[in-house]
C-alpha cells in the first residue's frame, strides 16, 4: 500500500451518497443502530485545506436524518464525513498519513508540511502527533482482537519495531487474511483511513481548531 505518488482521494458528493446508500443495506444507522435505508436531511458545506493551491476548497457533505432515531429522543441528524477528512480540522487525513509515512522514512517536518499544505509547522507536528496516538490506539484495538482469535492469525512476525502507522497497516493486512481464514466473505474489509478517523471521531469533544464554526466565503 505504499506509494510513492501522493494519492489524493477525488471526492463528488453524489458517488458519497451512493457509496453510503449501498453500505446502508448492510450496515447499521449510526443514529439508531438498526439497519435501513439511508435517508438524507440536507448536504451541508465543508472545506479542506488543498496543498497544491494553499486554499481552502469548499464541498458538500450529507447529513443523515433518522426516523426512528428522532421517535426515541436521540440525535436525529448527523454529518457523514468522507473517510479522507479529519473531524473539526482543515487538513485532510489522506494527506496527513502520507506526510507521516514521510517522516517515517525520514523527510523533514518543511516536506510534511508541503505535503499537507500548511505553513504553520506546529499545526503538522500536532497532526503528525495525533495521527501517530490515532494510529496506536487502532493498533492496539486490532493486535489485542488478533491475539484473542490466535487460530485465524500468524502471530510468528515480529511488528514492534515498526512505525506505528507500518505496524497498523501490517495489523490490518493480517486481520483481512484472518476474516478470509475465517471464511467471512460478507464482512466489509476496514480501510486505514476509517479506522484513523473513527479514532479521531472519540477526541471530538476536543476540537483541533475553532474551524467548525467558519462559514465558505460566499454564505
Ligand atoms: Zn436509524
Amino acid at each position: 500500500m505504499r506509494n510513492c505518488d501522493h494519492n489524493t482521494v477525488e471526492y463528488s458528493v453524489d458517488s458519497f451518497i451512493q457509496s453510503l446508500q449501498l453500505l446502508s443495506v448492510t450496515e447499521p444507522c449510526s443514529l439508531c443502530g438498526k439497519v435501513h435505508p439511508l435517508k438524507l436531511h440536507s448536504c451541508v458545506d465543508r472545506s479542506y485545506r488543498d496543498p497544491k493551491s494553499m486554499e481552502d476548497v469548499w464541498i458538500k457533505i450529507p447529513v443523515r436524518y433518522c426516523r426512528r432515531a428522532k421517535a426515541l429522543g436521540l440525535q436525529s441528524t448527523k454529518r457523514i464525513l468522507p473517510d479522507f477528512l479529519i473531524p473539526f480540522a482543515r487538513m485532510r487525513l489522506d494527506n496527513v498519513v502520507d506526510a507521516e509515512r514521510e517522516r517515517a522514512d525520514g523527510s523533514t517536518v518543511e516536506k510534511c508540511c508541503r505535503i499537507m499544505g500548511c505553513i504553520d509547522l506546529r499545526t503538522v507536528r500536532m497532526h503528525l502527533k495525533r495521527l501517530e496516538e490515532a494510529a496506536k490506539a487502532v493498533a492496539l484495538i486490532l493486535a489485542e482482537r488478533q491475539a484473542a482469535a490466535v487460530h485465524l492469525h500468524e502471530t510468528d512476525e515480529i511488528l514492534r519495531p515498526l512505525a506505528p502507522l507500518e505496524r497498523l497497516e501490517k495489523l490490518l493486512d493480517r486481520q483481512s487474511e484472518g476474516q478470509l481464514r475465517a471464511g467471512d466473505g460478507r464482512c466489509r474489509p476496514v480501510t486505514l483511513r476509517s479506522l484513523l478517523q473513527a479514532e479521531q471521531w472519540k477526541k471530538k469533544r476536543k476540537p483541533l481548531t475553532s474551524y467548525a464554526s467558519r462559514p465558505p466565503p460566499d454564505a
